[in-house]
């Protein structure tokens, strides 16, 4: 079912699930009834309190803008309501990733880009990207799919995790208008494009998801990243813009943390060609620690990707003193030959100082290169190392069988390719990837 506004009120709830209702839904189911008594929020958090259960994501309470905002946002296009949200009376809950916000009026969400506005769900982050650039599909990184193609990418603010070591921080962790002004003169970014933008316009850029497709077309990109931020916090402006990108005949790459509701998901993997997901750690206390995410609902995520064949690879950041550790790393690479098959690239991404954490050195590499070690003897047949100069063949892919190089790569560009048909040109072993256009 997919859920609409508003579909819930005032229908049977869940009509096909209330036959085997579990305890979460149960409590929920209770706390529509309450709504013309007590707000439904702090209800639901009362009944969550006392079933013992975690208490829903942080959000910022009153946090969302004034009115003038608002009109001026509503004005560009850039308000939207969201998808996949809950009515409870003047609350509302947002479905699209397991933080499930509930916000009462004139809240804004944890991811920072929804509000509620009068018991409507909006999203403030359509339509106006706070970045773009033009970047080699390695380096999203993307080893196996199209390579030595550029990717259009794209970003709004806003961000559904907290990660203490965040690389864009400045965009994951701002609100919508802290990236971007609503006011003065409106500048659509379409074809023909200009030859330079500046910082103005880029504040006031509008780029619908038409626009999307029709840029990245202009520029000769074969595929358009949602990237850098989250595309689960801007989930709406991705969905539309991966089916004009779709239409035009281009494909889609989402750069992302996997943290997503199935329903949401799968919505929008109909349109999604390939995937860079950020497996973080391995250990559920570390990634509520150091990203504020839950592991059992990524590695959910990582199966439906397997089950639906949609072409993704992993990441994993090794963070000095929170996702080093070998015996971590090992069950973590030995889930993945069980669960997504020896085939699934991994790349192990050395940290460098960032953000909160400023104060612990980059990785060092025969950690990187024990995780190497590790993966390989697990396993797993196309094994990376990311973000090091020191280590010669850190980026090659090796044929498993003969084991010969078949693509040799320096930083974003590629050197040697010996792909022949995804097959391997010295002895035909097949190489799993999608490797044309
Ligand atoms: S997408 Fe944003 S608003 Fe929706 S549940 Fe996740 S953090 Fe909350």
């Amino acid at each position: 079912m997919n859920l609409q506004p508003g579909k819930l009120l005032g229908s049977p709830l869940y009509p096909a699930e209330r036959r085997n209702i579990s305890r979460r839904q149960a409590l929920q189911s209770l706390s529509f009834g309450f709504t013309g008594l007590i707000g439904a929020s702090s209800f639901w958090n009362f009944l969550k309190r006392i079933a013992g259960e975690e208490a829903p994501s942080d959000v910022f309470k009153g946090d969302a803008p004034n009115s003038k905002t608002i009109e001026l946002w509503r004005k560009r296009g850039w308000l939207v309501e969201a998808r996949h949200y809950l009515k409870l009376g003047r609350n509302v809950q947002c479905k699209v990733c397991p933080n499930n916000c509930i916000l009462e009026p004139g809240d804004r969400s944890h991811c920072r880009n929804k509000i509620n506005l009068d018991g409507t769900l909006f999203t403030m982050a359509y339509g106006n990207p706070c970045t773009f650039h033009i970047d080699p599909v390695e380096k999203k990184p993307l080893f196996h799919f199209l390579p030595g193609t550029y990717t259009f990418s794209i970003a709004t603010s806003g961000c559904v995790f907290r990660c203490m070591n965040c690389q864009n921080w400045e965009i994951s962790q701002k609100k919508p208008e802290e990236t971007k002004d609503p006011s003065g003169e409106e500048f659509r970014l379409r074809p023909p494009l200009p030859s330079a933008i500046t910082v103005s316009q880029m504040r006031r850029l509008t780029m619908f998801p038409e626009d999307v497709a029709a840029v990245a077309k202009a520029l000769d990109c074969p595929s358009v990243s949602y990237t850098y931020s989250e595309p689960t916090a801007f989930y709406e402006y991705t969905c539309d813009s991966c089916k004009k990108v779709r239409e035009i005949g281009l494909k889609n790459v989402l750069v992302t943390c996997g943290s997503i509701e199935e329903r949401p998901f799968k919505d929008l993997a109909q349109y999604v060609d390939a995937a860079h997901i950020d497996l973080k750690g391995f250990d559920e206390e570390t990634y509520k620690k150091l990203n504020s995410g839950k592991l059992e609902s990524i590695l959910k995520i990582l199966k439906l990707y397997n089950e639906l064949g949609i072409w993704f690879e992993v990441i994993n950041l090794i963070v000095p003193t929170y996702t080093d550790k070998p015996e971590v790393i090992k069950k973590m690479c030995g889930w993945i030959v069980d669960n997504l098959g020896q085939d699934r690239p991994i790349h192990f991404s050395r940290f460098s100082p960032n953000h909160k954490l400023t104060y612990l050195p980059p990785t060092p590499i025969d950690i990187l290169l024990k995780a190497r070690e590790i993966a390989r003897s697990s396993g797993l047949r196309y094994v990376y190392i990311g973000n090091v100069r020191e280590v010669d063949d850190a980026e090659t892919t090796y044929c498993p069988s003969c084991k010969k190089a078949v693509i040799q790569r320096d930083i974003f560009s590629i050197t040697k390719f010996e792909i022949v048909n995804g097959k391997c040109r010295f002895c035909d072993t097949k190489i799993p990837g999608i490797w044309k256009v």
